[in-house]
C-alpha cells in the first residue's frame, strides 16, 4: 500500500479515459472477511480520443477472474491498477474479485463498523471494491445485486431504487437477495453499499411535480428516538431546493444511514447517503444546541449535493470545489433562511478564520482549485470548502441576486449529466451576464488571504477611500496579481444615522481611490460590510471610531465586528504592553448587551472574543513570536474584566434568558440559552461555580448540562459532576466523546497533555474510531496553551498518537497532523520541539502517502 516514493499528480495532465460505460452490474457476497464483488460492465471507444490504453485502478484487490468477451486477456500490472489489453471495439468486462471488509481500517472502500458493512468511495475507495475507471468524469448507470444471510443483515441497501427483495426463512442461513437500480448515471465515488441490522425512521416528501418520495433514516437499533430531527432537515432541504433553486428530487427513495466509523461528516451517494452518526443522531438530552444546526446544515449539504455534485459531477479532483464550494454556499444560505442571516454569518466568518485563515497563511496554502496533489483526500480542507463558498458568495455580489439565478439556471441547462470544471462554471456566469470573469478567476487559482488596506481622507464635503491590496507570497507562488475584490460599504453620520446605505466598490487594482461626494459633515465609513470577501482588512481607526460602530453600525455583521476589533486591540496590547483591558471595549459591550431588542443569539456572540491561536495568528503577522502562556494569561485577564465589569447585569442576563418551555432546538430558544450560558461564563469567575452548580443540578438537556460542567471544570470545582457525567452517558458514544473532549478543554495549560495521556489509557478510548481520536487528540490540538506548553509534552503525545493511527487510518492521521501546520510562528525553542516530531514521524517506515505528504508540506522541505 504505501508508495516509496509518492506520485505527484498535476491538474495541467488532465486527459480522457477514452471509453465509455453504458451500464455497470455488480453482485456482492457479503462476507466479513471473504467478500465477492462480480462485475459485469459493457465498454465502447470513445471515438473523440485519439490515445485509449485501458487502464484501470484497483489497490488491495484478490483477483479471482477477469475476463474480456469471455475471455483471459492480457494484462499488465502497474502501480494503483491495471492496464489491460482489449479490442479496439465495444467489448464486455467480466471480473471477481475478493476484498476483505472486516481488515479494512482505513474506512475507504467496502469496510465493516459495529458488524455493518458500509462504503465510503470518494475520492478514490471505489477501486478497493473492484477493478474499475475510478475516475469522476467516467458516469454510468449501475444494478447492485447484494447477496448476504438475513440474520446478520437484514437491511441491505444501494443507490437508486429499490428493485427486488427476497428473503427466505425456511433455510439456514437464511438466504436476502436485494436488487438495487440507480437510473441517473454517476461516477464510481457516489456508490454506495450498506448491510446490517438496521431500522428505519420513515417518512415521505411529495414532490413540486407531485411525486411521491419514500424516506427513512436507517440506524442501529437503540437509536430510533435519534432520528426525528434529521429527518425534519431532510424535508425542509427538499422543500428549500425546489423553492430557491427551483431544484427536485428525482428517485423514489432517498436514504439516509447512520454510521459510527467514517473518516469525515457524511457523504452523498446518490440516494443513499451515508452520515458520521455524529452528524446525524440527535435527540434534546444528547444533543447540544451547537449540534442540532450542524447536523441541520450537513443534511442539507449532503442533500443538496444531489444537484450540485451527483447530477453535475466534477471532471477531476481538482475541480473539487465546483461542487464543495458551491453546496457550502448552498447550505449557508440555507441556514440563514432556516435561522438569522446575521448570526450565521458572524458564525461563519469566525469558523473561516479559525480554520482556512490559518491554512491559506502557512505551509499548507494551496489555491481553492489546487493544482497538484499528491492525496487529493489531503485536499478536502477549508479552503476548498469554506474559501470555495466565499468565493461564490462574491460572485453573487458582483453579479446580483437576478443574474445569479439566472446563472444557476443556464449552468443546470447546460450541465446536467455532466462531469464539469471551473471554467465551464465561469463560462456560465460571463454568458449570463455578460461580463468578463477572468480577473475574478484569480480568486480560484491564487492562493493565500488578500490583505486589503483602507486610509481615509475627507476634504471639500467629499470623502475619500484609499484602497490597497497585497497578498503575501505562498508556497509555489512568489508574486500575486491583483485580484478583484467586492467591498461593501456604507457611512454613517456622526449621529450615528447612516447617510450613504451599503454598495459594492469593486477593487480591481492594487490600489485605487473611490469618492463620496456631498458629505457637510465628515461621514464615519463602515467597511467590508456582511465580511463582502475573505481578506484581511487594515483600517487605522482608534477605539473611539470602533465603539461608535459597535453602538450604531446598522450592519449587524461589522456591528459585530467592530467589538471584536476592540477585543482584538484589548488584547494585542496586553500581550505586548501588558496594558490592562480597553475601557471603550467594556463599556461598548455593555451597552449592546443590555440591549432587548438585539437577538440574544447575536448578543451571546459578542460577549465571545478572539481565540488564542487567532491571537498567535496576529502577532506573528505583525512581527512579533507569540508566547502562548503570556495570550492565555491576557485573555484570562479580559475574561475577568468583562465578568467585572459586567457584574451588575449578568445575573439578570442569565435569569432573563432561562428557557421554561420544553426544549426546541429552533434559533429563537437556542439563542436564549446560548445567551444565558455565555453569561454563566462570566458569573463563574464572581462566584465560584454556585450557579454552575444549580443549573448542573437541573439541566433537561444536553447543552444545559454540558455548558454547566465546563463552568465547573473552570472553577475547579467539576470533578464529582465530571464521575456522574460518565455514569449517566457511559453507554452514549457520541455523549462520551463529549466527556473526553471537555476534560482537556478545561485543563489548566501545564496539565493539558497529562489529562490527554491519562485519557488515553481510558478503556473507553477506543483509538480507532475516528471519532473518539478526534475527541481526544483534537482537543489536545484545540487547547492553545495547553498544546503549546514549553515543556513540548503535548506535541510528543500527538506524535506518539498519529504514528501509531497512520498504518491503521491515513486519512484521519494526515488530517489530524495539521495541528503542526502554524509551527513557524512560534519561538526556535518551541520550532524546534516541534521540528523533532515532524522528524520523528516522517522518519517512520512505510509512512502512508496521505501522512507524506501532508508532513513533507508542513515542514516546508
Ligand atoms: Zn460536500
Amino acid at each position: 500500500m504505501p508508495d516509496a516514493s509518492p506520485q505527484t499528480i498535476y491538474l495541467k495532465d488532465y486527459k480522457p479515459f477514452g471509453w465509455i460505460i453504458d451500464d455497470v452490474h455488480l453482485t456482492f457476497r457479503l462476507h466479513p472477511t471473504a467478500t465477492r464483488v462480480i462485475s459485469r460492465i459493457r465498454f465502447r471507444p470513445d471515438h473523440d480520443v485519439h490515445d485509449r490504453p485501458f487502464f484501470l485502478h484497483g489497490e488491495d484487490l484478490k483477483t479471482i477472474s477477469i475476463r474480456v468477451d469471455g475471455h483471459e486477456p492480457t494484462i499488465y500490472e502497474q502501480s494503483g491498477g491495471i492496464t489491460v489489453d482489449v479490442p479496439d471495439a465495444p467489448f464486455n468486462w467480466e471480473a471477481e474479485v475478493e476484498i476483505n471488509p472486516s481488515a479494512n481500517t482505513a474506512l475507504e472502500g467496502l469496510y465493516m463498523s459495529n458488524g455493518m458493512y458500509c462504503t465510503q468511495c470518494e475520492a478514490e475507495g471505489f477501486r478497493k471494491i473492484t477493478w474499475y475507471p475510478d475516475r469522476p468524469d467516467v458516469m454510468a448507470k449501475f444494478t447492485v445485486r447484494i447477496e448476504s444471510d438475513a440474520e446478520h443483515t437484514p437491511v441491505m441497501l444501494s443507490n437508486g431504487n429499490g428493485l427486488y427483495y427476497e428473503q427466505d426463512s425456511t433455510k439456514t442461513p437464511a438466504p436476502n437477495v436485494t436488487i438495487y437500480q440507480d437510473p441517473w448515471p454517476k461516477p464510481a465515488y457516489l456508490f454506495a453499499l450498506v448491510a446490517g441490522d438496521l431500522v428505519a425512521h420513515e417518512d415521505s416528501f411529495t414532490t413540486v411535480s407531485g411525486k411521491e418520495v419514500h424516506l427513512a433514516i436507517w440506524v442501529r437499533p437503540g437509536d430510533e428516538h435519534k432520528c426525528a430531527f434529521g429527518m425534519e432537515a431532510l424535508k425542509k432541504s427538499m422543500k428549500w431546493d425546489e423553492d430557491v433553486y427551483g431544484r427536485e428530487y428525482d428517485l423514489d427513495e432517498f436514504n439516509i444511514v447512520a454510521v459510527d466509523d467514517f473518516n469525515m461528516g457524511a457523504m452523498e451517494n446518490k440516494g443513499l447517503n451515508i452520515f458520521n452518526s455524529s452528524c446525524v443522531l440527535a435527540s434534546p438530552e444528547t444533543s447540544t444546541d451547537a449540534n442540532f444546526e450542524r447536523i441541520e446544515a450537513i443534511i442539507a449539504h449532503e442533500y443538496f449535493h444531489n444537484w450540485t455534485g451527483n447530477r453535475i459531477t466534477c471532471r477531476d479532483w481538482f475541480q473539487l470545489c465546483l461542487k464543495e464550494g458551491l453546496t457550502v454556499f448552498r447550505d449557508q444560505q440555507f441556514t440563514d433562511d432556516m435561522r438569522s442571516a446575521p448570526v450565521a454569518r458572524i458564525s461563519n466568518v469566525l469558523a473561516l478564520r479559525a480554520r482556512q485563515f490559518p491554512e491559506d497563511q502557512g505551509p499548507l496554502s494551496h489555491p481553492v482549485r489546487p493544482e497538484s496533489f499528491q492525496e487529493i483526500n489531503n485536499f478536502y480542507t477549508a479552503t476548498v470548502y469554506e474559501k470555495g463558498s466565499e468565493v461564490i458568495g462574491m460572485l453573487k455580489t458582483l453579479v446580483g441576486d437576478e443574474a445569479y439565478a439566472k446563472a444557476l439556471n443556464l449552468y443546470f441547462d447546460r450541465h446536467d449529466g455532466d462531469a464539469a470544471t471551473i471554467e465551464d462554471w465561469l463560462k456560465v456566469f460571463e454568458d449570463a451576464t455578460g461580463r468578463d470573469l477572468s480577473q475574478f478567476k484569480r480568486w480560484y487559482s491564487q492562493s493565500g488571504t488578500p490583505r486589503v488596506t483602507v486610509r481615509e481622507e475627507y476634504a471639500q464635503d467629499t470623502l475619500t477611500l484609499h484602497i490597497s491590496q497585497r497578498t503575501a507570497p505562498t508556497p509555489g507562488q512568489e508574486t500575486k496579481e491583483p485580484q478583484i475584490i467586492p467591498i461593501a460599504v456604507g457611512l454613517l453620520n456622526p449621529n450615528g444615522d447612516e447617510v450613504q446605505e451599503t454598495t459594492v466598490l469593486e477593487l480591481r487594482d492594487s490600489e485605487q481611490s473611490f469618492s463620496f461626494p456631498g458629505h457637510a459633515s465628515r461621514p464615519v465609513p463602515s467597511i467590508l460590510r456582511g465580511f463582502s470577501a475573505p481578506v484581511l482588512l487594515d483600517q487605522e481607526i482608534d477605539a473611539d471610531r470602533r465603539a461608535f460602530l459597535l453602538a450604531h453600525d446598522t450592519d449587524p455583521f461589522n456591528r459585530w465586528e467592530s467589538g471584536r476589533m476592540l477585543a482584538r486591540e484589548s488584547l494585542l496590547s496586553s500581550v505586548k504592553e501588558g496594558s490592562a483591558p480597553n475601557a471603550a471595549y467594556l463599556d461598548g459591550l455593555k451597552l449592546v448587551l443590555r440591549d432587548d431588542t438585539l437577538d440574544p443569539a447575536y448578543r451571546a456572540l459578542m460577549l465571545g472574543q478572539p481565540s488564542q491561536s487567532e491571537l498567535a495568528g496576529l502577532l506573528h503577522d505583525a512581527g512579533h513570536v507569540p508566547a502562548p502562556e503570556a495570550i492565555h494569561a491576557a485573555s484570562e485577564a479580559l475574561r475577568q474584566a468583562k465578568a467585572d465589569h459586567l457584574s451588575d447585569i449578568l445575573p439578570g442576563l442569565y435569569a432573563d434568558h432561562q428557557v421554561e418551555e420544553p426544549f426546541s432546538a429552533e434559533a429563537g430558544p437556542a439563542g436564549q440559552r446560548a445567551l444565558a450560558n455565555a453569561a454563566l461564563d462570566l458569573l463563574t469567575r464572581l462566584d465560584g461555580g454556585a450557579t454552575a452548580a444549580m443549573q448542573y443540578t437541573r439541566a433537561d438537556n444536553m447543552t444545559q448540562q454540558l455548558a454547566a460542567l465546563g463552568a465547573l471544570l473552570d472553577a475547579d470545582q467539576g470533578q464529582e459532576a465530571l464521575t456522574a457525567f460518565y455514569d449517566q452517558w457511559r453507554d452514549d458514544r457520541l455523549v462520551i466523546d463529549k466527556w473526553f473532549s471537555l476534560q482537556v478543554l478545561h485543563a489548566k495549560p501545564g496539565d493539558a497533555a497529562d489529562v490527554a495521556r491519562r485519557l488515553t489509557n481510558h478503556m473507553d478510548f477506543d483509538w480507532k474510531n475516528p471519532n473518539r481520536f478526534r475527541a481526544l487528540l483534537g482537543a489536545l490540538q484545540m487547547h492553545h496553551a495547553g498544546f503549546h506548553h514549553e515543556s513540548g509534552a503535548a506535541y510528543e503525545l500527538l506524535a506518539d498518537w498519529l504514528i501509531r493511527l497512520d498504518p491503521v487510518n491515513p486519512q484521519t492521521t494526515a488530517r489530524m497532523s495539521t495541528a503542526f501546520q502554524t509551527w513557524k510562528r512560534y519561538d526556535t525553542k518551541r520550532q524546534a520541539l516541534i521540528g523533532a516530531q515532524l522528524d520523528r514521524i516522517s522518519k517512520q517506515p512505510e509512512l502512508s502517502r496521505d501522512t507524506t505528504e501532508m508532513i513533507t508540506r508542513i515542514r516546508g522541505v
